[in-house]
């Protein structure tokens, strides 16, 4: 699908993305001690189907996947950084829990994702959330027309190195729009001023993952990621909008 999206096309993306942020903050409010992750999917599920629209992940196969994801929710704890499977185990105290979702209303798709901590959680671990955030701050500042993917991912993992915190290898951002996962690919590292240029009319998911001791990932039996050294991870994204004169995040 081409990279420039259309008004029409963009204006269903922001219809997916409205909707997706307040089902995303139902179900971070509702991640508490005690409830699980089929809880979380059921309720993130129920609440995407009575907005009229349907969940972009159920059923959907990324590359590199064994098989179709069978949740709404992408729920991933402590170590696992993305494409978790939620179970029936409970969250309990000091979890960060990465709470990813895909909408897609209209044919359009919209992806974002949170991390939120189990009430007391370390400081470490709040550091570590609000680092993500920071360069997903960072990185949408940057994307701009006439600026490159390398100033993306220079603003997210300066972010991470200067709070001393690692950039996980291989995971990106992409762009989005009728699939999921569409060119171009977003990088969270690169050179300021180097890589493909960014344009007005891309529709991008920008998702920083950043964890504690390992920039190494390992695929789980049931497709998740996780740190090889089983140190905490975090992850924030926002899809956007790239226009000519601001860049607007689709997803809020
Ligand atoms: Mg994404």
């Amino acid at each position: 699908m081409a990279e420039i999206k259309t008004k029409e096309e963009v204006e269903k993306i922001r219809a997916a993305g409205k909707i997706l942020a307040k089902v995303l903050k139902e179900v971070s409010i509702a991640a508490e001690e005690g409830v699980s992750g089929k809880d979380l999917d059921k309720l993130a599920h129920d609440l995407i189907i009575k907005a009229g629209a349907e969940p972009a992940f159920l059923g959907y196969q990324p590359g590199g996947a064994a098989r179709p994801f069978p949740a709404t929710l992408c729920l991933s704890i402590n170590d696992c950084i993305v494409h978790g499977v939620p179970g029936s185990r409970r969250l309990k105290q000091g979890d960060v829990v990465k709470l990813d979702l895909g909408v897609r209303y209209k044919g359009y798709c919209a992806d974002a994702a949170v991390t939120v901590v189990i009430d007391p959680g370390s400081d470490e671990a709040r550091k570590l959330i609000k680092a993500t955030e920071d360069a997903l701050e960072e990185a949408i500042k940057v994307a701009r027309p006439g600026n490159t993917f390398g100033d993306i991912g220079y603003a997210i993992s300066k972010t991470a190195s200067k709070r001393g915190f690692k950039v996980l290898k291989e995971l990106t951002g992409h762009g989005i729009g009728k699939n999921v996962h569409e060119e171009p690919t977003v990088f969270n590292e690169g050179e300021p001023g180097r890589g493909r240029m960014i344009k007005a009319g891309m529709v991008l998911a920008i998702e920083p993952m950043f964890a504690i001791g390992t920039r190494e990932i390992k695929q789980l039996h049931d497709d998740g990621y996780a740190t090889v050294d089983g140190s905490l991870s975090a992850h924030s994204e926002h899809t956007i909008f790239v226009g000519e004169d601001e860049t607007e995040i689709l997803t809020l």
